[in-house]
């Protein structure tokens, strides 16, 4: 993976090698063209990597992938990565408090849905009833529409919701999958998460687990396939302006190299954006209104005969404390072979923000010693925050046009999804996009 000094020469140049700007690759360069990737870190993956510890290889927070993935995991398949090799893939077992609702991996959505509600545990006749009531409505019905846009939590009163069932199942939905408080989310975007997550084709509902940690199981593999058909990735490339030539960009970077293109795809976070505002105004001023959300993961190594009943457990939301809340726990043991190592999933904005690492640390641990006092101390901890994760996805949001005003210019990201919040489908799927604009151009080659 030497940086490769020759750069004149190429064609379509992507900036960032998350999974939006990969996917990107991986399709354009299956479509024939000839693409290099340049990215400012030392190494691949953005916000979907690992992170190296001094006793253990961990992810710099715990994903989860849905077999609703489609176009993530037509990736792998593309760059012929079999799924069974890099995620473990488990039906739906939702557990959050006493809560228990399984899907079978033998029915289809949404009956196995549904037939996990009638025998979920834990639960009344009547919450299920009005559970299966909203389910099935939107199964049928199409989404909100955008300009009606209100809040999760607006939506979900208007539903009659019950508290119990706001805590155990929809704030942590979304929490999950929006990284945004009920109460700010968007009931636009939670809508189509839940209609194509839970309610979508055929085991939508899976959960996909990567068997190792991120970058082992999805990002370099991906990047051996796309060197392996010649696809040239340059680490250490900070871009930091980009040139419209009569034909084509001259890009800077911050080490002083150079280089030309015909197409540029700026696949980068949207934070970074504001740096080439003169080249993409719009989008550049779009992302000084987002706000950003942190994820903060606390991974706590118990001895190796420890274990959850269940991959993923979460905590239903009670607003009576003044300490720290537990959202998710997962248990790497039954996935990425790291046997006792818990990874405690903090998501948003929280009272974890007040604490630093160590006193956060140590509130997790003395937290999960009233859960589990059997399991002892962890042999060690450490705290990992994203602070910008992703953007909040909020009432109206409505994000920029991957066109920008420069001709040849496009932009990808998770942040550019018109209904899916900022997760590794996004991405991919933005990537896929700008291919399919470049391959409709029908550029030269
Ligand atoms: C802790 C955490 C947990 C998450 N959990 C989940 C989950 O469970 N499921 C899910 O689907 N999603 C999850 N996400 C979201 C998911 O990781 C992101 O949506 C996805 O990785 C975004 O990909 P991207 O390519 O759009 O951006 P990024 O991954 O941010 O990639 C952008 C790349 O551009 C590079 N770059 C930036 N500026 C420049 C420049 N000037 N020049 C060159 N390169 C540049 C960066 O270094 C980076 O590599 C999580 C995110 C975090 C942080």
């Amino acid at each position: 993976m030497g940086n490769n000094q020759q750069t004149s020469n190429t064609h379509i140049a992507i900036i960032g090698s998350g999974m939006a700007g990969l996917s990107a690759a991986v399709h354009l360069q299956q479509l024939g063209h000839s693409v290099s990737v340049y990215e400012a870190a030392q190494h691949a993956g953005g916000r979907t990597r690992s992170v190296h510890l001094a006793r253990a290889q961990v992810d710099n927070g715990q994903h989860i992938l849905l077999g609703a993935y489609h176009q993530t995991l037509n990736l792998l398949h593309r760059c012929q990565i079999p799924e069974h090799q890099c995620l473990q893939r488990f039906p739906l077992d939702w557990r959050v408090g006493r809560l228990h609702l399984r899907t079978s991996k033998l029915l289809p959505s949404p009956i196995n849905l549904l037939l996990g509600l009638i025998q979920a545990v834990g639960t009344t006749w009547s919450e299920k009833i009005s559970l299966g009531k909203l389910m099935l409505g939107l199964y049928l019905k199409p989404s909100l529409s955008k300009q009606d846009d209100i809040s999760v939590a607006q939506w979900l009163a208007e539903r009659a919701q019950s508290v119990w069932a706001i805590e155990h199942i929809w704030r942590p939905i979304c929490l999950a999958a929006l990284n945004t408080p009920i109460e700010q989310a968007s009931a636009y975007y939670f809508c189509h998460v839940i209609r194509d997550g839970l309610l979508g084709s055929h085991r939508a509902s899976d959960m996909l687990l990567c068997k190792q940690d991120l970058s082992q199981a999805l990002i370099n593999p991906i990047i051996q396939y796309l060197q392996s058909q010649g696809v040239n990735i340059v680490y250490s490339h900070r871009l930091i302006s980009i040139e419209k030539l009569n034909r084509g960009f001259s890009l800077q970077f911050a080490n002083q190299q150079q280089a030309q293109a015909s197409h540029v795809i700026l696949a980068i976070p949207p934070a970074n954006l504001s740096a080439f505002q003169d080249s993409l105004p719009q989008a550049a001023s779009w992302t000084k209104q987002i706000h950003y959300q942190p994820i903060t993961t606390v991974y706590l190594q118990y001895a190796a005969n420890i274990s959850l009943p269940a991959p993923m457990l979460g905590f239903p939301h009670t607003s009576t404390t003044n300490s720290i809340e537990l959202q998710w726990l997962f248990d790497r043991g039954q996935f990425a072979q790291q046997a006792g190592l818990i990874a405690v999933v903090l998501s948003a904005h929280g009272k974890q923000d007040a604490l630093d690492n160590q006193q956060l640390s140590a509130e997790v641990i003395r937290l999960m010693s009233e859960r589990y006092p059997e399991w002892g101390a962890p042999l060690w901890a450490k705290c990992i925050r994203e602070k910008r994760a992703t953007h909040r996805c909020d009432v109206g949001l409505t994000p920029p046009n991957m066109l920008t005003e420069t001709p040849g210019l496009l932009l990808a990201g998770d942040y550019l999804h018109p209904h899916y919040p900022a997760t590794i489908e996004a991405a991919v799927q933005s990537g896929l996009d700008c291919a399919r604009w470049i391959e409709a151009q029908d550029i030269s080659r």
